[in-house]
């Protein structure tokens, strides 16, 4: 690991000012992700300044919803009662991922922002856009059988790793962030951005914006997180999908779906999404709605099984979601999150 200095800071504003101040500073957090690329060669900061001592650790009523302060740890806020009760999929997503000890560690501002777990990306050794703007993206011509069917450009088609992201996209949540030109809200779905020909930029935040708290509006209809993986454990999502209904009498007025593991950013599908509004939940409505959600998916050499794949979970995600198919488990809790490991192709 190359040498850096370190910084505890005290304020949000403090902790603003060090990063921005200084080329190639970054703050850390749980350190889960930020630490792990720090001893792999692959992130070399001059300044880590951590922010696990701002007072950002609370999970508070805010507008009819909820507000999760950036120092939240994961496994606080997914065993919350409000946010397992009024947010399941928030919880099932995030109890989908990783493992106890680093749910305890991990935050709810880091963990969104956590880098792609393309393996080109994690050796240095590697051509990498995203690593090395200009050395080329080995996984185009590599093995990319868990890169993206979605909104890759010829410079990247990594895919975003996080399982709450995706849930978060689908709840409309708003992420609260204090930079060097002041306070601003960015909607969800907004955080992330494709690679287009810049894919070492994997957010719209700016060189210094610290994420203050992450906002889940007023919701009163069932919500739901589902994610396959190549174990049933401790394995990063092949594809997942997180819905959120919003039901009038029999009829959906409003649904919105998520899809993981499929792009650079979690993937909201707005055309299936129109198609469920107005219509009374079924199977054969949903199979539709899973052919629209998928229409467009451009798959690369290894991945084309993510369409199946991505459409059955969706299927399943969506009749569970509205009731037609049981949930496997209490809603809110990793049982009903899980669908096991496909443990190969
Ligand atoms: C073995 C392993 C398995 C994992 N499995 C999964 C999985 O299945 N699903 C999943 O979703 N994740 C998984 N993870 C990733 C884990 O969830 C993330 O590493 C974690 O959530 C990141 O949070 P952190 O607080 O540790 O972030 P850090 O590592 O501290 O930081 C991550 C990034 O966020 C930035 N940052 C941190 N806080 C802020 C803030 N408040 N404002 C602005 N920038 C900030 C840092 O600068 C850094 O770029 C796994 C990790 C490991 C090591
Ligand atoms: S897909 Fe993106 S992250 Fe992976 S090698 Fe290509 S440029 Fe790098």
């Amino acid at each position: 690991m190359y040498p850096f200095q370190y910084q505890r800071a005290t304020t949000p504003e403090q902790a603003v000012a060090a990063v921005a101040k200084v080329s190639g500073a970054a703050f850390v957090a749980g350190g889960t992700s930020q630490l792990d690329l720090m001893k792999e060669d692959v992130l070399r900061p001059s300044l880590l300044v951590d922010v696990s001592p701002l007072p950002l650790k609370t999970i508070s009523a805010f507008e009819g919803g909820l507000r999760l302060g950036a120092g939240v740890s994961n496994t606080a806020a997914a065993i919350h009662p409000e946010v397992q009760a009024r947010y399941p999929a928030v919880s099932e997503a995030l109890l989908a991922g990783a493992s106890t000890q680093i749910r305890n560690m991990a935050s709810m501002g880091g963990n969104p922002l956590q880098r792609t777990r393309c393996p080109y990306f994690r050796d240095p050794a590697q051509p990498c856009n995203k690593r090395e703007p200009g050395t080329g993206c080995a996984a185009l011509k590599g093995l990319n059988r868990v890169h993206a069917i979605f909104g890759a450009s010829t410079a990247c088609v990594a895919t975003h790793p996080s399982d709450l992201a995706v849930a978060l996209a689908a709840l409309d949540a708003q992420v609260q962030v204090t930079g060097p030109g002041g306070t601003r809200t960015i909607a969800f779905p907004d955080l992330h951005r494709l690679p287009g020909d810049t894919p070492q930029q994997d957010t719209t935040l700016v060189p210094g914006e610290l994420i203050t708290s992450i906002d889940l509006p007023s919701f009163t209809g069932r919500s739901h997180y589902l994610k396959v993986r190549e174990r049933a454990s401790y394995a990063f999502a092949l594809v997942s999908c997180a819905v959120a209904l919003e039901m009038d009498g029999k009829k959906i007025r409003r649904a919105r779906v998520a899809l993981g593991g499929v792009a650079h950013k979690p993937w909201r599908v707005p055309a299936a999404e129109a198609l469920l509004a107005g219509k009374k939940p079924s199977e054969k409505l949903f199979r539709a709605a899973t052919e629209v959600a998928f229409a467009d998916a451009k798959p690369l050499e290894h991945n084309a099984y993510k369409l199946t794949m991505g459409r059955n979970l969706m299927l399943r995600a969506l009749l569970e979601t509205s009731g037609l198919q049981p949930l496997q488990g209490p809603a809110g809790t990793a049982f009903a999150a899980s669908v096991g490991g496909v443990g190969g192709e």
